[in-house]
């Protein structure tokens, strides 16, 4: 018995399972995978690779020179549920128990116990239990002193018999689901130095938005480290969406702050203020971006801006969608997502907020904020909020464009 882990009668590639994808009609299947290929290509193509693809039901071959690396970059696209690294056998039986020796010879030894997960696509030969049988058989053989355990083994090695091969695996990288990215249009992200918008950021990724961030930077009246971590925020974000130019708007906030100052605006109105402004910016960026909504890592009560009163009074006059993806999440439910995205830091620096008062009000009176945003001229500011734009990119984060050509000036291509 051969026990190398390539020989004339197999090949090492990586294979992909999509999940949701299934429940789409023929067609949409159709261009959706076709959208998981081009995305698959882009983020190889970004990390200096090479990939060709087969497309057997259910699943995409990704062969080429670094399964290992393939494996990791296509771990982050969305629309895949899980990856692994596989050796694709050609022959019969014999060329299965092979593969499936090399493969547990890496992880087993004298004392181990292990399973052996048989699949098989056709109605003739060997069915599954046999199939798991001999090629344990295989194994119990060349490894000595193991013990079968079909409930809680040490090891699984998955073996599966299918019209294009047979292929032997013993892992799964699990990756996001959701839809390809580009299925749902674009959409206009306010991101933050914090924890939240991010995930909210990688959850419409998720859902197949291609994203621009907006970042609202307060100057002055920011922690000095905030800038500079919601750029951090956005680079990390880029390595979910590898090969598309994921791009990040900075609009200067710090006149909103002096003018609140000035007029000597009632303290507890400012969050609210603060956010409606934000929203406005956005809501004008948006058509300039291209994109067809706004997210935000806003959450129901998490802070005293967030309250069911204060949101309906922050989207009041808005024209356009605004997504909250964690509208119902627990904070430790977004930690626990931050942390497994790559955006979570426990030591971020000086993030406070300079205007933040000590009383916020947790239910503001709607005419009372239109009061204060006419006093204080609120649409010069939100113009020219969004005449001084910085432009980001995710690739080396540092800003590619200064403008303060009124808009529309900037093209998306
Ligand atoms: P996060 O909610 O992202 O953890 P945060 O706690 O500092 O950040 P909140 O006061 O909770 O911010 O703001 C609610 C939402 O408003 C944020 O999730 C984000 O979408 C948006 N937001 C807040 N600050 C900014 C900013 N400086 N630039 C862009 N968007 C912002
Ligand atoms: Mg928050």
């Amino acid at each position: 018995m051969q026990t190398g882990e390539e020989n004339s009668n197999s090949e090492r590639l990586v294979m992909v399972r999509y999940g949701e994808l299934f429940l789409k009609s023929e067609p949409v299947k159709h261009h959706f995978i076709g959208l998981l290929l081009r995305n698959i290509g882009k983020a190889l193509t970004a990390a200096g690779l090479n990939g060709h693809y087969e497309t057997p039901r259910g699943r995409i071959l990704i062969f080429g020179d670094e399964p290992e690396k393939i494996a990791d970059i296509v771990s982050r696209i969305f629309g895949l549920v899980d990856v692994s690294i596989c050796i694709r056998t050609r022959g019969g039986i014999g060329d299965l128990c092979s593969g499936a020796v090399a493969l547990a010879s890496a992880h087993l030894s004298a004392g181990m116990s292990f399973a052996v997960r048989a699949k098989r696509q056709q109605k003739t030969g060997l069915d599954s239990q046999e199939l798991g049988a001999q090629i344990g058989s295989a194994i119990y053989e060349h490894i000595p002193g193991l013990s079968v355990n079909l409930d809680h083994p040490d090891y699984e090695v998955f073996v599966e018999v299918r019209d294009f091969g047979g292929l032997v695996y013993d892992s799964r990288i699990t990756a996001p689901g959701g839809l390809p990215l580009g299925t749902q249009g674009r959409a206009l992200v306010l991101l933050s130095s914090g924890i939240d918008s991010p995930v909210a950021s990688w959850l419409a990724m998720k859902r197949g938005c291609e994203i621009t961030h907006l970042h609202l930077d307060g100057g002055r009246w920011a922690g000095c480290d905030v800038k500079s971590a919601a750029i951090e925020n956005h680079r990390r974000l880029s390595r979910w969406c590898a090969g598309y130019p994921l791009m990040m708007v900075i609009a200067n906030s710090e006149p909103l702050y002096d003018r609140m100052q000035e007029l000597r605006i009632p303290p507890r109105y400012r969050c609210v203020i603060c956010k409606r402004f934000m929203h406005q910016v956005a809501s004008r960026l948006m058509a300039h971006e291209g994109a067809l909504a706004m997210v935000t890592g806003e959450n129901l009560g998490q802070v005293a801006s967030q309250t069911l009163a204060n949101l309906s009074v922050i989207s009041e006059g808005l024209t356009v969608p605004v997504l909250r993806p964690l509208i119902t999440y627990d904070k430790e439910e977004i930690i626990t997502l931050a942390r497994r995205i790559g955006t979570f830091d426990t030591h971020p620096g000086d993030l406070a907020c300079r205007a933040v008062p000590k009383m916020p009000a947790t239910a503001a009176v709607l005419e009372a904020i239109l009061a204060c945003e006419q006093k204080m001229d609120i649409d010069s500011i939100v113009t020219r909020a969004c005449t001084e734009l910085q432009y980001v990119t995710a690739l080396n984060c540092e800003i590619v464009s200064d403008t303060s050509t009124p808009l529309p000036g900037r093209t998306n291509d």
